[in-house]
């Protein structure tokens, strides 16, 4: 089995040490993990470490830079007129601005809140079936509508 032996390193290496030591397999075992391959186990838990630390923080959707040629999306006054919204998605809190994907009645619309310091400056878009709408949304975070 090519895939078991090149596995890891320290399979071979503790395999090795298991045949001058068969009596005291446990002992030889610990002791290898200790010496020859510390290594190997070094390697990995830097590995595991590294991928944590190259892993981004907990974020939400990003939208993407703007495209040159974008579509302008009609911003209105947030009317605040239907009382029953639900939120299906929404941009990553970190930023400024936060889109959202909102539905209401059966039509979905584009929530855009920019936050600065102490307020709240809220607009929406026209209201669309879901189909239409979901496709807007895709392409602003794609940056092709804004
Ligand atoms: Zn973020």
């Amino acid at each position: 089995m090519p895939g078991a032996m090149c596995r890891s390193d320290s399979t071979g290496r503790s395999g090795a040490a298991g045949k001058s030591g068969a009596a005291g397999k446990s002992g030889a075992a610990r002791s290898v993990s200790r010496g020859t391959s510390s290594r190997g186990r070094g390697s990995a838990k830097s590995r595991d470490r590294r991928a944590i630390t190259d892993a981004p923080p907990y974020h939400g959707i990003h939208v993407a830079p703007l495209q040159p040629e974008h579509e302008k999306i009609r911003w209105l006054k947030d009317t605040r007129r239907s009382d029953r919204v639900r939120v299906r998605k929404h941009t990553c809190d970190c930023m400024a601005t936060i889109y959202e994907l909102c539905y209401a009645g059966g039509l979905l619309f584009i929530r855009r809140t920019i936050r600065e310091l102490d307020s709240r400056v809220a607009h929406e878009t026209d209201r669309l079936i879901t189909v239409r709408m979901e496709d807007l949304w895709m392409r602003l975070i794609l940056g092709q509508a804004r």
